[in-house]
């Protein structure tokens, strides 16, 4: 046996020398921005990893359970390196800014909990993002200069909120949860109608034909910027 370099040792590296600004980097190439949002994802998966001490190859030795889908997620998947398509990543529809991040084997785990009042008292650290905030991120307006301003403005305080306490910023809870079972690898069937390949588990049965969702006008389980839905009847 020999020892096998993975994709994600140099994020493990930051992770155990508290290197917060090269992991805001690294979750920047994913989210697309800096915000002080995902600033706080960053802080909250690298003060969890580096509690857990356990290594993620992304074969869900670590999951992260998050209950919101916004920026403080992209921070998590990056740093945690649970993610969508690796299935250590479980989304609870709560919308709470806040994460559970577990490791495999003993269930240890921390759920960290963004401080109510947070973003207030935030926004009040840095008055002249408050009306830049209102104007592009609330009502969606704002001129191309003060969108430029707004996004320089904005990197800047994520920079700075990685000084700012963990403890200021969120609150920290240590549990022993029970860990969902491994994906499932499942079969592949083909859809008689439209001749895609679809997971067993997401066909639909009828009058002697195997259908996707889609061709048997099922409801299809949706998650969008709204949270989970449904959509199409
Ligand atoms: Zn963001
Ligand atoms: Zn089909």
């Amino acid at each position: 046996m020999h020892e096998h370099a993975h994709g994600r040792q140099h994020i493990e590296a930051m992770i155990r020398n508290q290197d917060l600004e090269g992991l805001l980097e690294q979750a920047e190439t994913l989210h697309g921005h800096l915000c002080p949002f995902v600033s706080l994802g960053v802080k909250a998966g690298q003060y969890a990893m580096e509690y857990l001490h356990r290594a993620n190859t992304g074969m869900e030795e670590v999951v992260a359970i998050v209950e919101c889908n916004n920026c403080f997620t992209d921070g998590i998947q990056v740093v945690t390196g649970c993610t969508f398509g690796n299935n250590a990543l479980i989304f609870k529809d709560l919308g709470k800014t806040a994460v559970t991040v577990a490791r495999r084997g003993d269930g240890q785990a921390l759920r960290l909990i963004v401080r109510p009042g947070y973003r207030a008292g935030m926004l009040a650290r840095y008055p002249a993002a408050e009306p830049l905030f209102q104007k592009i991120v609330v009502e969606r307006q704002g001129t191309p200069e003060e969108l430029h301003r707004f996004h320089h403005l904005w990197a800047a305080i994520a920079r700075r909120e990685l000084q700012t306490p963990l403890k200021e910023q969120l609150h920290i809870q240590h549990l022993t949860i029970t860990i969902p079972a491994y994906a499932r690898i499942v079969d592949s069937l083909i859809c008689d109608a439209c001749g895609e390949q679809i997971m067993a588990t997401r066909s639909v049965e009828g009058n002697g034909r195997t259908l996707c969702r889609v061709c048997a006008g099922a409801r299809v389980p949706v998650l969008n910027g709204q949270g989970i839905g449904h959509e199409g009847l």
